[in-house]
Formats: C-alpha cells, sequence, structure tokens
C-alpha cells in the first residue's frame, strides 16, 4: 500500500476560484468596496483606542472608472498595507486580515462593523479583471509606499511606489468579456443595489447642486449651482439607530429610502433589535397587502454589517413573514452555506423564532392600546396573520388573541368574545356551537338575511386562505364547527327553532321542486323550500359545507401559495 499527498497546485486553483467562487460576478465590487470599508473602520477603531496617532478625519471611499483607459478604481484612505503586509494578507489565499483583527482586538472591537471573514472576497476582482494592480501606503509613518501587480496567473511583482497618501488603491483592468463594468449605469446600478447603506460615504463622480436663493435676492436672480460629491449611500441608515431615536416620520422616509418606487405608505413597522444570544437588526414593515399573497417586488433584504447580501430571506425569515417588507441586519446568518442547510442552522432558527415572536408582540400591542387602529387595518394585514396561524403553532397560540372576526355588519370579534356572543343560540341538535359565515357579501345577500332574520351571527370571512383557517380552528377549538351560509349545514341550526314555514303554496311548491331538480344536480346541492321567512326569496339552494371546502383547499393548498410544495400540517 501506498500514501501520498494529493498535489494543490496554484496554477490550477486560480481558474477555478476565477469561475467558481461567486456564481454572480457583479458582487466583486461589493467586495472590493467591503476591504475598503474595513480598512477604514479599523484605522477609525485603532484611533479611538489611541494605537494610531494619525487624523482619522473625514474619509470617503472612491470608485473611478477610466472608460478609455479600461480601468476601474477603488480607492480608499483606511489604513493601508506595507509590502510585508501585501504578502501576508494577498498572497495567503483564504487568510483573513479582518478576522486576524477581530481576533487581536476581540473585545474593543467587536462592535467594530468589520466585514471580512473568509479571506477570499479579494480574489473576486480576478472574476473581471485580466491584471489587479495595489498602490498602498501603511498610515504607519515610517513604511514605504508599495506596489503591488498580479495577472491572474500565481506570479505577481512587488516594488516600491511614491504614493504619499495613506489609504489602498485597487485598479482592475477589466476583462473583454466583463467591459459592463466600465459603464457608468452599471457601476452605478451596483452601487446602489449593494453599498447603499453601508458605513463610509461612497463617493462616485461629482453631481450638481442647486444653492437656495438668499432671502435678499433680487426677482429673477438666478440660483447659484455648485458642483459637489456625489455620495450614493447613507452611512447611518434607520436600523442602526436606536428605536427611541427615531420618530414616525423617520420609519416612514427610510421606507421610501429602500423602496423609492413604492408610494403606498406602510401600516406600522417592527424594529428589530437584538444582540443576544446572536446579533440581529432590523426593521420590518407591514404593507396593505388585502387579499394579496404573492408579493414578489420590494422584498425584505438581508444585510451583512451593512453589505445588502440578498432580496431572498427564503429559509431565514418564516415564511408567512416574507410577505412583509424591510431590512434584517445580522453577521451571524451563514451566508455562504447552501439553502437547505440554513434552515437546520441553530442559529437561524433561534433567529426565525425571534422575529415571529417579535411580530406576534407588535400586533398584540397594537391591538390592545388601539383596538379601533387595529380594527381598520385588519383587512390589510389579516392574510399575513392567518397564514401566521396555519403554519407556526407558537404564532397560533399568541394570535389568538388578538385575530379578528368580523361580522357582515362590521363587527369585529375576537375567537373567544364570538364564542361568548354565540355558545348558546347557535348551537345545533348535538350542543355543538355553529359559527356562521359569508365569503361574499354579494352573491350570499340572500342567505345572509335568511340567518340574519334568524338572529343569526354572520362573519364576514373572505380570505383565499380561509378555508385552511377554519380547518385549523375547528381541531384546535372544542365542539364548534364553521358552516357557510349557504351550506346544508344551516338547516341544522334552523331546524332546532321553531316549525317551518313556506312562503309558498304545495302548488307552488311542487312546480318549483320540479323546475329546480331538473337544473340542480342533485347530488351536489340541497333545495330548501321551508323556513324561508325572510322576505328576500323563496327558497334556498345549499351545498354540503364538506363538498365544497375541500375544493376550495385543493385550490389554495399544494403549490398555489409561493409556488412553494407543501402547505403546513393541519
Ligand atoms: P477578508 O476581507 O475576508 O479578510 P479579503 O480577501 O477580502 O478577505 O482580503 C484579504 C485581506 O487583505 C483583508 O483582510 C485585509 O487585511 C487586506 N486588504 C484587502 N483590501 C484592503 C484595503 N483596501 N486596505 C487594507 N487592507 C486590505
Ligand atoms: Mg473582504
Amino acid at each position: 500500500m501506498a500514501t501520498g499527498n494529493i498535489n494543490v497546485s496554484v496554477e490550477n486553483i486560480f481558474p477555478l476560484i476565477k469561475k467558481f467562487l461567486y456564481s454572480d460576478h457583479e458582487i466583486f465590487l461589493r467586495e472590493l468596496i467591503s476591504n475598503a470599508t474595513d480598512a477604514t473602520l479599523k484605522l477609525k477603531h485603532l484611533t479611538n483606542i489611541g494605537e494610531a496617532s494619525v487624523e482619522y478625519g473625514n474619509p470617503v471611499i472612491e470608485i473611478k472608472v477610466d472608460k478609455e483607459g479600461k480601468k476601474l478604481h477603488i480607492i480608499d484612505q483606511g489604513i493601508g498595507m506595507s509590502a510585508d503586509e501585501i504578502q501576508k494578507y494577498i498572497n495567503e489565499v483564504a487568510f483573513s486580515g479582518a478576522e486576524e483583527f477581530l481576533e487581536k482586538y476581540k473585545d474593543s472591537a467587536k462592535d467594530s462593523g468589520i466585514i471580512g471573514h473568509f479571506g477570499l472576497g479579494f480574489y473576486s476582482a480576478f472574476m473581471v479583471a485580466e491584471k489587479v494592480e495595489i498602490i498602498s501606503k501603511s498610515y504607519k509613518e515610517d513604511e514605504k509606499a508599495a506596489h503591488w501587480t498580479c495577472d491572474g496567473s500565481p506570479q505577481y511583482t512587488i516594488e516600491e511606489h511614491d504614493k504619499t497618501e495613506r489609504g489602498t488603491e485597487i485598479i482592475l483592468h477589466i476583462a473583454e468579456d466583463s467591459t459592463e463594468f466600465l459603464e457608468d449605469s452599471r457601476i452605478n446600478e451596483l452601487l446602489v443595489k449593494y453599498n447603499k447603506f453601508m458605513p463610509i460615504p461612497i463617493k462616485f463622480g461629482t453631481k450638481e447642486e442647486t444653492l437656495p436663493l438668499p432671502e435678499d435676492a433680487e426677482e429673477g436672480a438666478e440660483a447659484e449651482k455648485i458642483t459637489v460629491d456625489n455620495i450614493i449611500n447613507n452611512p447611518n441608515p434607520a436600523w442602526t439607530k436606536q428605536p427611541a431615536d427615531l420618530e414616525d416620520a423617520d420609519y416612514k422616509s427610510f421606507y421610501r429610502e429602500l423602496y423609492p418606487m413604492q408610494f403606498e405608505e406602510p401600516l406600522f413597522n417592527i424594529h428589530l433589535n437584538v444582540d443576544y444570544p446572536f446579533n440581529l437588526t432590523g426593521i420590518l414593515y407591514f404593507p396593505k397587502l388585502g387579499n394579496d399573497m404573492n408579493m414578489q417586488k420590494d422584498r425584505i433584504q438581508l444585510y451583512q454589517n451593512q453589505v445588502f447580501v440578498t432580496d431572498n430571506v427564503e429559509g431565514i425569515v418564516p415564511e408567512f413573514l416574507t410577505m412583509l417588507k424591510g431590512v434584517i441586519d445580522s453577521p451571524d446568518i451563514p451566508l455562504n452555506v447552501s439553502r437547505s442547510y440554513l434552515q437546520a442552522d441553530g442559529n437561524v432558527k433561534k433567529i426565525s423564532s425571534y422575529i415571529t415572536r417579535k411580530v406576534a408582540d407588535k400586533l398584540n400591542s397594537l391591538f390592545k392600546n388601539n383596538r379601533e387602529d387595529f380594527e381598520a387595518k385588519w383587512d390589510d394585514i389579516k392574510i399575513v396573520i392567518e397564514y401566521g396561524m396555519l403554519s407556526e403553532d407558537k404564532f397560533f397560540d399568541k394570535a389568538d388573541k388578538f385575530a379578528l372576526y368580523p361580522s357582515v355588519d362590521g363587527t369585529y370579534y375576537t375567537y373567544e368574545e364570538l364564542y361568548e356572543k354565540i355558545k348558546d343560540a347557535q348551537t345545533d341538535k348535538d350542543d355543538k356551537t355553529i359559527i356562521l359565515y359569508a365569503s361574499n357579501k354579494d352573491q350570499q345577500h340572500s342567505y345572509i338575511e335568511a340567518a340574519k332574520e334568524k338572529g343569526y351571527e354572520v362573519l364576514l370571512l373572505d380570505s383565499p386562505i380561509v378555508s385552511h383557517l377554519i380547518q385549523k380552528l375547528e381541531t384546535s377549538k372544542e365542539n364548534i364547527s364553521f358552516a357557510r351560509v349557504d351550506a346544508d349545514h344551516i338547516d341544522n341550526i334552523i331546524k332546532k327553532d321553531s316549525a317551518q314555514i313556506s312562503k309558498l303554496s304545495d302548488e307552488e311548491k311542487e312546480s318549483l321542486k320540479t323546475t329546480l331538480t331538473e337544473v340542480v344536480p342533485a347530488d351536489k346541492y340541497t333545495v330548501q323550500l321551508e323556513a324561508m321567512d325572510s322576505n328576500a326569496s323563496p327558497f334556498m339552494i345549499t351545498q354540503p359545507e364538506f363538498m365544497r371546502r375541500m375544493k376550495e383547499m385543493q385550490q389554495t393548498g399544494g403549490g398555489g401559495m409561493f409556488g412553494m410544495g407543501n402547505f403546513p400540517e393541519m
């Protein structure tokens, strides 16, 4: 038997990194700006704790496109690197200077917002560049600037450079197949997508700004225009602030910042803020949903230390909450792993149940503190709550106290209030309480009138998942049953009342019956000519509750919702 070492040659690894490191080539810019941000945050930290005696100032990160020279520049004013540091941090693939920094300054730097992790981000530059240069000058006075060049093969050169300002400039010589990244509009698109809320100002070109006219300006005077840096990001987005420092208007304006194309105001927001046992901040918004479950655009955005990662939060946020909008920022979500692994990750599970609990608590406090307002919003938020009740038992237990059941006349009951009201008056012969509901006020008008005439309470339950919710309630509550007003079930309560009197004479009944049996299939519907003392209609056609419900559930379940295969068990 022979043993040996598998020989990993760098020559072979580079093309692999280039091709497969990230599926999305465009993230190279996010990675390089993250490094520039880290370099600046490190300097900030070192000046804060007195380890660097330089002036921190107001550093910016600048992005420059040189279309003619086919180059893209990323320039920062951070800690910089000496030639030795470049050897150490850049030439060793998969060695993370960010992790080393966090390890070294463990206690003081844990909230510094440093982004890097795996020591691979820098090499994403080679996904779009045929050659990369680093020109860097360390913040340490006595270090000379260094110039590193590499064309994607494992060979590199390093030499002295005459750069005098502190910081790093990365120059990408954009490859033939990636010239899209020499277009201003494309770069701007990337900056807005990934870097809109990063913590250090990012400059991309300049823009004209019109100064306000002075108070004593003469009529017809021209306003003065000045050229200013075009800063593409907001370094202090609302979610990084304390809830106590924010007004309702701040939350609303942040919503517009997040979704500039969204003109509808959100109904309310939930500020997430936890640092133990995991780190998470964020703001979730309840949009006006109505009965619309398929909100594909403007989804919740996921950030890590203010860097945009994805707007696919599937597996991180419980499915029913993916209908909300807003941001979640957590360094503790292992995003480099597959989605199916995510669902099994302990941290992610804790995050998911924390978010569920916060949402339930917020809804409960809105309900308690201003019921009138909560009722007014109910139709716009019910779909999230009902879906949550179906899919998460813990949420069901909490929501059971504030979920509302509106009557056709616009009274909103909690389950308990409703049950108290009808438990004695609406029972069948087995003493089961029957909850009557309509799903469409117009179509079921005469049935509703007939039931009201009897003094029954009729709910209006019109959300697309109501048959699932009813099923859930019937199995979790004792001795109740739901019946739609046009279901034959309703007879059971009606019969308990008085004798049934028809408005029709015997002959009228006979002839109606003959006509109706010709058009109404007897195996699907029941024709009822008695007990119609409402003035609306002389007869009723009812359908077995069970049959109709099965059909509805087949339509909304199994694949109908979000295109997800499995509807929660009931
Ligand atoms: P990570 O950011 O995960 O640590 P990268 O591959 O993105 O890994 O970067 C490797 C290291 O190179 C960084 O940790 C940092 O020490 C150094 N580095 C990269 N870019 C810069 C920069 N602009 N200024 C200073 N140091 C940098
Ligand atoms: Mg990095």
